[in-house]
C-alpha cells in the first residue's frame, strides 16, 4: 500500500498568526509565553490539518527559520552571542534580526543588540535563512530540546509524527565559513551530534526521520559526494529508518549517489525530475523506500490528479509498499488556505490549490492508489472538469497575444544604432553634466501616501480623490528634487504599493489574492499576484502620472517601468506553458508601455529589472538557456524606441562577475546597480569586461538610516572613475527610497548633489 505523507506545513498560519505574535512580542506588547503558546496552537492546528496522512511532519515549525533552528539544535551560536544569560529564545531572535524583544535586554551591554546573521535566498526559492557561521574552530553540541518537545506534543495529539532535520551535508553547503575554512572538515565533528540526535529519537520510538539534503540537486563536486557517502555510512546505525529528501531540482549526475547511500528511502521531487524517475528506479536498491512529489509544492494551481494517476499506478504496482507519494517539497513555499479566499474572482479560484488543498489533492491520490480510482469518482471527476474548464477558458487564452508573440522578431530587440550614436543624440537632447545624478524612482512612503491608499482600498476615498491625493506627493517629490538640484528626476513611485503588483493590477491575465501569503523571511510575507492567462496591457498604465511629473518641471522626469522579468519572478506563474512564454508575453506589454511613454515625451525611462539573477536556474549548466530568455525578453521591451531615448535599467545586487555579458547584451543606455557597501570593489566586473554603456553604481546605502557624507561619496566615485571611464559615470543611491524617512532623504541626497558638483569641478 503506497504511504502518503507530507514533507513540511506553512508555520506562519492562514492569517499571518505568527508574524503578528512575533512582531508584537519583539515591540513588547506580549509576553514570551503568549508566543510560545501560540505557537503551540499553530502547531496543533496545522497537525490537525494533515489529519489522515501516513506521516506527518514535526519540526517543520519554526519562530523564525528552520536554519537557524538546526544551528541552535547543534549548538553552533556564533561567537558573538555566546553567553547570553536570558532565555534561549531572545538569545535566537538575536541571531535572526540582531535584537530580540524590548525589555528583554536586561543584561546592557551584554546581552543587548548584536549583528544579526546573514541572511540568503533558500535555493530558488523567496524564502531567506540565516546562513550558519563557520570556522575552523566550530564544534557541535546537542540541544535537542525543542524537536523532543514537538514530537512531545505532536504524540499527545496523535499524530502520526515523522521528524524533520536538515541533513549534515546541506548544512555545511549552505553554510559560510568566515576564517575561509574549509566546511568539509567540520564534518568528522558534526556527524557524531547527528548520530546522538538519530539515536535519541530511536530511543523516543521514532521510526522515520525526514533527513533534508537538497543540496543533492546542484553541481556537486567529488569532495562533496564524497561528503555524502561519509556521512551517511556514520547515520546507518543509529536506530531510526532515515528518508533522504531532495527537492527543487534534478539529481542528474548524483542520482546513482543518492539511491545508493544507506538509508532506508529517497524522496526526490518527481515535479522537477519526472524524466529521471524512471532511470532512479532502475539504480534503486529493491529494499529502499521511493519517495515521489507528485504535487507541486510551489506552486498554486490544482494537480492533474488523473495524469498523477496514470504515470504513478505503474510504479506503484512494482514497488508495492515501498512506493510513498507527497507534495515535491515542503508546503512553506505556498499559502495555507484557498477557502479564505473571498474576493478572488471564482473561475479563477476553481484552478487553484494552496497547501490546505494539495493536502487533499494528496489525501485524494493515496485512496486511488489503495483502493482504485472508483474509490475516489466523484473527486477526479471534479478535478479534471476544472482542469479543463482553465485548459479551453478565453480567460486563459487570448489569440491575439499568441498572434502578437507569434510576430516577435529578433529585430524588435535591437536598438537602431550602436551605443556611441545613441549616447551622442541622447547628449545633445538632454545636455546634462558630467557625473549626472539621479534616484533609483521610489520617495518615501509616507503615512499620508499609505493613509490615503487604505482609504481608497476601502471605498472611503474615491478615485478623483485618490489622484489629487497623489499628485500631491508627486508635486513635493518634484519639488523636493529641484531644490536638491538633481539633474534627472524621478515622480516618485507614490501610487505604486510594490512595485509588481501596481503593473498585474493593470494587465489582463492577473489575479490577485487577500490571504495568499507566503513566508519570505522571519515575520515578513509576500504575496505574489497570480500569472494565469495570456498578458495583454488594455490600455496605458504609468503614463499619466509621468506626463503630470513632467509637466511640473524643466528638467528631464525618467519614466520608471518594472521589467518583464521581474515581473514573472515575483508571480506565482501558470504552468501550462514555459516561463519563458509568459516572460515574452510581459515583455511585449511592457514594451507598450515604453513605447507610449516615448510617444508622450518622455525621453529617460527605466526598466526595473531588480530579480533578473534570482531567476538563476540551480545548475550553472541550465543558466545560459534562462539568460537567453530573459535577456532577449528585456530586449524587446526596451529596444524598440528611437536613439534619442535613454534606456535606464536597475538591479539591486551586483554580483555580476559571471554573468557580465549577457548584462551588456541588455544594451540599456545606464545601469544602475547596488555598490556602496562593497567600496566599488563589485565594479571589477564592469572593468574587466570593458563594459561598455554608462553605470551609475550606488553611492548612498538606503538600507540603513545614516547619511552619508559628501566626502564618503566623493571617495566612493573616484574609487569608481578608477575602473569605469568618468564620462560613462553617473552619481546614484543604491536603490529606491520608498522605506526612508524624508527626513534621512534629503540630508543624503543633498550630500550627493554636493559630491557631484565637487567632482565636476576637479574634473
Ligand atoms: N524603482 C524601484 C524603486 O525605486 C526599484 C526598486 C527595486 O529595485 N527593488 O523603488
Ligand atoms: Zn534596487
Amino acid at each position: 500500500m503506497t504511504t502518503i505523507h507530507n514533507l513540511g506545513f506553512p508555520r506562519i498560519g492562514a492569517k499571518r498568526e505568527l508574524k503578528f505574535a512575533l512582531e508584537s512580542y519583539w515591540k513588547g506588547e506580549s509576553s514570551r509565553d503568549e508566543l510560545k503558546a501560540l505557537g503551540a496552537r499553530l502547531r496543533q492546528r496545522h497537525w490537525e490539518n494533515q489529519a489522515g496522512l501516513d506521516l506527518v511532519p514535526v519540526g517543520d515549525f519554526s519562530f523564525y527559520d528552520q536554519v537557524l533552528d538546526t544551528s541552535f539544535m547543534l549548538g553552533n551560536l556564533p561567537e558573538r552571542v555566546q553567553g547570553f544569560h536570558g532565555d534561549p529564545l531572545d538569545n535566537y531572535f538575536r541571531v535572526a534580526r540582531g535584537r530580540s524583544a524590548k525589555g528583554t535586554e536586561d543584561h546592557g551591554t551584554c546581552c543587548g543588540g548584536v549583528a544579526a546573521g546573514e541572511m540568503t535566498k533558500w535555493f530558488d526559492t523567496n524564502y531567506h535563512y540565516i546562513v550558519p557561521e563557520f570556522t575552523a574552530e566550530t564544534r557541535f553540541t546537542l540541544d535537542a530540546s525543542h524537536l523532543l518537545e514537538q514530537l512531545a506534543e505532536a504524540r499527545a495529539q496523535g499524530v502520526k509524527a515523522k521528524p524533520v532535520i536538515i541533513g549534515p551535508v546541506t548544512y555545511l553547503a549552505i553554510g559560510k565559513a568566515k576564517d575561509n575554512a574549509n566546511k568539509l572538515d567540520l564534518l568528522a565533528h558534526l556527524l557524531p551530534v547527528y548520530a546522538e540526535l538519530l539515536e535519541t529519537l530511536s530511543r523516543e520510538g521514532v521510526e522515520w526521520v525526514q533527513i533534508d539534503e537538497p543540496v543533492l540537486v546542484t553541481e556537486l563536486d567529488a569532495d562533496w559526494q564524497q561528503a555524502f557517502n561519509t556521512a551517511y555510512q556514520h547515520l546507518k546505525n543509529t536506530g531510526v529508518k532515515l528518508l533522504v529528501a531532495t527537492y527543487f531540482g534534478q539529481l542528474q549526475e548524483s542520482a546513482s549517489l543518492a539511491a545508493n547511500l544507506p538509508v532506508a528511502g529517497l524522496h526526490v521531487d518527481a515535479i522537477n525530475d519526472r524524466e529521471g524517475v524512471p532511470s532512479l528506479i532502475n539504480l534503486l536498491p529493491n529494499d529502499k523506500v521511493l519517495s515521489l512529489g507528485v504535487i507541486n509544492g510551489r506552486n498554486i494551481w490544482k494537480t492533474d490528479l488523473t495524469a498523477v494517476l496514470d504515470w504513478v499506478e505503474p510504479i506503484a504496482r512494482s514497488l508495492g509498499d515501498r512506493l510513498w507519494i507527497a507534495p515535491s517539497c515542503s508546503l512553506l513555499h505556498v499559502p495555507v488556505d484557498l477557502e479564505t479566499e473571498q474576493k478572488l474572482d471564482g473561475e479563477v479560484k476553481s484552478w487553484l490549490a494552496f497547501a490546505l488543498q494539495k493536502l487533499d489533492e494528496l489525501r485524494v491520490l493515496g485512496k486511488a492508489l489503495r483502493d482504485g480510482r472508483d474509490a475516489v469518482k466523484a473527486e477526479l471527476e471534479s478535478n479534471l472538469a476544472a482542469l479543463t474548464a482553465r485548459r479551453n477558458s478565453p480567460r486563459v487564452n487570448n489569440p491575439a497575444v499568441k498572434a502578437a508573440v507569434a510576430r516577435v522578431t529578433a529585430e524588435m530587440g535591437k536598438r537602431k544604432s550602436v551605443y556611441a550614436t545613441r549616447a551622442a543624440k541622447q547628449s545633445a537632447l538632454l545636455k546634462l553634466p558630467v557625473y549626472p545624478t539621479t534616484t533609483i524612482g521610489s520617495f518615501p512612503q509616507t503615512a499620508e501616501i499609505r493613509h490615503a491608499r487604505s482609504e481608497f482600498r476601502a471605498g472611503r476615498l474615491n478615485e478623483a480623490g485618490y489622484q489629487v491625493a497623489m499628485r500631491a506627493e508627486i508635486e513635493r517629490s518634484v519639488r523636493e528634487q529641484e531644490k536638491l538640484g538633481l539633474d534627472v528626476l524621478v515622480h516618485g513611485e507614490a501610487e505604486r504599493n510594490d512595485m509588481v503588483e501596481y503593473f498585474g493590477e493593470q494587465l489582463d491575465g492577473y489575479a490577485f489574492s487577500q490571504f495568499g501569503w507566503v513566508q519570505s523571511y522571519g515575520s515578513r510575507c509576500v504575496k505574489p499576484p497570480i500569472l494565469f492567462g495570456d498578458i495583454s496591457r488594455p490600455g496605458a498604465m504609468t503614463v499619466e502620472w509621468i506626463t503630470y511629473a513632467q509637466s511640473l518641471t524643466q528638467k528631464p522626469m525618467k519614466g520608471m517601468l518594472t521589467g518583464p522579468v521581474t515581473i514573472l519572478n515575483w508571480s506565482f506563474v501558470r504552468d501550462d506553458q514555459p516561463r519563458s512564454a509568459s516572460c515574452l508575453q510581459l515583455a511585449l506589454a511592457i514594451r507598450e508601455e515604453v513605447l507610449d511613454l516615448e510617444k508622450a515625451g518622455v525621453h529617460v525611462i527605466q526598466i526595473d529589472e531588480a530579480a533578473l539573477r534570482e531567476g538563476l536556474p540551480l545548475r550553472k549548466a541550465q543558466w545560459q538557456s534562462y539568460l537567453d530568455w530573459a535577456i532577449e525578453s528585456f530586449r524587446i521591451t526596451a529596444n524598440g524606441v528611437s536613439d534619442e531615448t535613454q534606456i535606464h535599467t536597475h538591479m539591486c545586487y551586483s554580483e555580476f562577475n559571471d554573468i557580465i555579458s549577457s548584462i551588456a547584451d541588455m544594451d540599456a543606455d545606464v545601469i544602475t546597480i547596488e555598490t556602496s557597501r562593497s567600496d566599488m570593489e563589485l565594479l571589477d566586473a564592469f572593468e574587466n569586461f570593458q563594459y561598455p554603456n554608462e553605470i551609475g553604481p550606488g553611492v548612498y546605502d538606503i538600507h540603513s538610516p545614516n547619511i552619508p557624507t559628501e566626502r564618503h561619496i566623493v571617495d566612493l566615485m573616484k574609487k569608481a572613475a578608477e575602473r569605469v571611464p568618468a564620462e560613462r559615470l553617473w552619481v546614484n543611491p543604491d536603490c529606491g527610497l520608498k522605506t526612508r524617512q524624508w527626513a534621512e532623504v534629503i540630508p543624503a541626497l543633498s550630500n550627493m548633489v554636493a559630491a557631484a558638483k565637487t567632482l565636476r569641478a576637479e574634473a
